[in-house]
């Protein structure tokens, strides 16, 4: 039997629960630091001993755990599992009957009310992430869920949970048979080569389905298309299959120039007509002023944080500077396409660094559309922080 814990939630926090809000944060629990055991079962109480909801005990970055069921009755076992990734996979119906697409998320974490676990689809095989120890406890009641309800080759799984919240190395297979990687999925018609069986990152972020098809369908025609941070060349791949006369990919990691050719590759694109720069993207920003260099458009998806030997980004702090730097190279009348995945702040704000950098830069611009997360990714009212995407694309007009 799981272990059972009864904690207090401050009268303040009351009502966010009450509302549904999922996460249970270190300021909202009496006594947090009694919180021992991953996994165990929290029967959540107000100062009066009344309930409030059922959650677990997870430590990952966010918090200490997530709630699962506002119904006393309810009990956390292999059907309530069963029963959220059923409603989980309707919720995805359309995405399993289109053929076009064949790489999208299944659960999405709190959005499916299953806080600390993600699912996502690859051709015939699942990858379940676990963000913390206590959501790995459930791994019996998640894979067994699994395999009753969906049909599949093989089922992978990463564990985010070291100190750091980070990946833990280990064998990532759970069930079924083994896949060959890479597996070829499709998005919207087009081929990514993937790998469950290679580090916490596959090869290619679901997330930005929506944002890669516009470009290639509405952007990309007749444009010299400049991707920074740009890891596989997810969005070199669409915007050349869009039309764009000459696509360059800068990221840091040795691995990306690899990766972006197999990506061009498997599309049947003659990687050698593009360019691929394995270099700090900082650094070819001076590079690209200094020989007078413009693109038609610009695309920045960086991580919340990265540091290379130069230079610290931090999108909370940096991502003003990033696109004055942009911005300079940027065509009049050309496209940048600004994205963060940093959930610190929202799109307000995001949109206010775009303003603040196009007056410290003395231009002028226009707002063209914005995107937060996919369907897929789904989240809830309750919990907004949970669609910590947000990407716009901007005219550069001229000042
Ligand atoms: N835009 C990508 C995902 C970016 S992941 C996509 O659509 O698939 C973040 C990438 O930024 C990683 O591949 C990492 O190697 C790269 N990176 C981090 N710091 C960098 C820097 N200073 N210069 C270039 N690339 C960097």
């Amino acid at each position: 039997m799981r272990n059972e814990t009864r904690v207090q939630i401050q009268s303040k926090h009351k009502k966010k629960f009450l509302n549904g809000y999922p996460l249970l944060f270190k300021e909202a629990l009496a006594n947090p630091e009694k919180l021992k055991e991953e996994g165990a079962i929290l029967n959540l109480v107000d100062h009066n001993g009344e309930f409030i909801g059922k959650g677990y005990y997870g430590r990952q970055n966010k918090g200490y755990g997530w709630v699962l069921t506002q119904d006393a009755s309810e009990s956390i076992d292999e059907a309530f599992f069963t029963n959220k990734i059923q409603k989980a996979l309707h919720y995805r119906k359309s995405f399993f009957e289109d053929p076009s697409t064949t790489a999208f998320r299944v659960v999405n974490g709190e959005g499916d009310g299953l806080g600390g676990i993600t699912i996502d689809r690859f051709n015939d095989y699942y990858l379940i992430n676990w963000y913390s120890e206590g959501a790995y406890s459930f791994k019996n009641e998640v894979v067994n869920s699994l395999k009753t309800l969906v049909n599949f080759k093989g089922i992978y799984e990463k564990k985010r949970f070291d100190a750091k919240g980070q990946y833990v190395d280990d064998d990532d297979f759970v069930a079924g048979e083994r896949g060959e990687f890479p597996l070829i999925v499709k998005e919207n018609g087009v081929d990514f080569a993937v790998y469950l069986n290679e580090g916490a990152m596959v090869g290619v972020f679901l997330d930005q389905r929506p944002v890669r098809k516009i470009i290639r369908d509405k952007y990309a025609k007749g444009k010299s298309v400049l991707n920074t941070f740009s890891y596989t060349g997810a969005f070199s791949v669409f915007a050349a299959l869009g039309g764009a006369v000459h696509t360059t990919s800068v990221d840091l990691a040795n691995r990306s120039l690899n990766k972006t050719i197999e990506q061009f590759s498997v599309n049947g694109i003659d990687y050698e007509a593009q360019n691929i720069l394995v270099m700090d993207v900082f650094k070819y920003f001076k590079y690209a002023v200094k020989k007078n260099l413009k693109f038609d458009m610009v695309i920045l998806d960086p991580p919340s944080f990265a540091r290379s030997k130069k230079h610290t980004f931090s999108a909370a702090k940096d991502y003003k500077n990033l696109l004055k730097e942009t911005i300079a190279i940027t065509e009049d009348k050309g496209v940048i396409v600004a994205s963060t995945n940093y959930s610190g702040y929202d799109m307000k704000k995001f949109k206010g660094f775009v303003d603040q950098a196009f007056k410290e830069s003395g231009g002028k611009y226009k707002l063209l559309e914005e995107y937060s997360l996919p369907e897929d990714f789904r989240t809830t009212k309750e919990f907004r922080e949970g669609n910590y995407l947000k990407v716009v694309f901007i005219e550069k007009i001229k000042g």
